[in-house]
């Protein structure tokens, strides 16, 4: 069989590990999106790339004792502003959720304790948390930050699994403290379910008997998958559970691939297999603000992004091929741009890149921007056979411009060496 196992409000749960009196009280993780990255007087960035899927956050301002404070998440008017990113069982019980603003949070839960995130300790976390299952199961991918798939087949027998997934979760709360969920089913897909079933710290299996009568009554946006958009689809057409899915198999299979593999998926006939690898796929960056028109502070912003960018795919001595870049405006209104490009990569060749592209994809010019990504992928190994050979000397001279500049940066930060078009 195959297993799900998901941390339980890790965020939370990681805090309550340093401070043992959060236990059992209302207690939420606030934050807007690191914007101190864009200060002119930016320092102190610390980058962390021990862990090498590309959910985890690259970029980060240390954790300091101080951001705790009510304070540090008001702005200069003394609003208190930002979202939640993870709240505990205690505080949900007030109708604190993810994503709802700090103010509302409070107005809900007036007692709520308000942590800041603390970005290096859930990696230290999560990455212990790997290497713990790892050592228990042969076939272990990392999902997220804190979710992992496992297959048993052939380790655990079937009948076997509930009290193996019982005893694990029991040594994972001994042995690193982590509170965690885990599910159990013939496909991953139908084991993260019930994992979500099972929330929180408890465990469920589902054998194919069992199958129908735990899948049918479950609500369609419950389904990893289903989104927004598809579950408008699925209600215009009168199905709201995933047992109704499943009796319309022809009007959703008519909607296209990815329809006909979400059938596939909420009916336990489609799986994928666990993935070890750590192999990283693309490595981004992006960041959230306050609604900003200025084209002039953008550009500014995207020349920033892409040099934090820059430092990464140097350090992971990769070359990216493929580059992303998209935007998100007010009024929920998007658009993205992206490059394939196969040449040696050289900070200032990608600076501009990510100019152009940001240029080819700010269409909505009267739109205040709320959200600049960057996203790079599919990488080759640095071979000249590989890469394009027109430029080539240039290149390499670009790239030792480029180099020293990288150990400049690993010896005295990323803030270190400026672009003046930063400035
Ligand atoms: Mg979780």
């Amino acid at each position: 069989m195959k297993i799900h196992i998901d941390i339980d409000c890790f965020f939370v749960s990681a805090a309550r590990i340093i401070d043992s009196s959060l236990e059992h009280k209302a207690v939420a993780i606030g934050g807007r999106s690191d914007t101190k990255i864009f200060n002119k007087e930016a320092k102190n960035q610390t980058v962390n790339l021990e862990n090498s899927g590309s959910f985890v956050p690259t970029f980060y301002k240390a954790y300091e004792d101080k951001d705790d404070d009510l304070d540090a998440f008001k702005d200069e008017s003394g609003k208190v502003r930002g979202i939640l990113t993870t709240s505990s069982y205690e505080a949900r019980a007030f109708g604190v959720k993810t994503a709802m603003n700090i103010s509302e949070a409070l107005s809900l839960c007036p007692q709520l304790i308000i942590k800041a995130p603390n970005m290096s300790l859930y990696q230290k976390l999560s990455h212990a948390l790997h290497q713990f299952l790892q050592l228990k199961i042969p076939l272990i991918e990392q999902a997220s930050i804190d979710e992992f798939y496992g297959d048993l087949s052939g380790w655990v027998e079937d009948e076997d699994v509930p009290q193996f997934i019982d005893n694990l979760r029991h040594e994972i709360k001994r042995e690193l403290k982590l509170p965690v969920s885990i599910g159990s089913a013939h496909t991953r897909y139908i084991a993260k379910m019930a994992t979500s079933a099972a929330k929180p710290f408890g465990c469920k299996t589902i054998y194919p008997y069992e199958f129908d009568k735990f899948i049918n009554p479950i609500h369609v946006e419950k389904f990893a998958g289903i989104g927004k958009s598809m579950k408008e689809r699925l209600r215009a057409a009168q199905i709201h559970t995933l047992g109704e899915l499943r009796k319309r198999r022809g009007t959703v299979e008519s909607w296209g691939p990815y329809a006909q593999e979400l059938y596939k998926r909420v009916n336990g006939t489609s799986d994928a297999p666990i993935i070890t690898s750590s192999q990283r796929k693309s490595i981004g960056i992006s960041r959230t603000f306050d609604p900003l028109h200025d084209r002039t502070e953008l550009k500014r912003r995207v020349h920033v992004l892409a040099r934090h960018l820059s430092f990464a795919i140097l350090k992971l001595e990769v070359i990216p091929t493929v580059f992303h870049l998209s935007i998100a405006y007010e009024m929920n209104q998007k658009s993205h741009k992206n490059i394939s490009l196969a040449e040696i990569f050289t900070e200032k060749k990608f600076d501009s890149l990510c100019i152009s592209l940001f240029h080819e994809a700010d269409v909505h010019k009267r739109l205040h921007v709320i959200r600049l990504s960057i996203n790079c992928s599919s990488f080759t190994r640095d071979s000249k056979k590989e890469l394009s050979l027109i430029g080539f000397c240039d290149e390499q001279k670009m790239k030792k411009l480029t180099d020293s500049a990288q150990s400049l940066r690993e010896k005295y930060g990323i803030d270190a060496i400026k672009w003046a078009s930063e400035m």
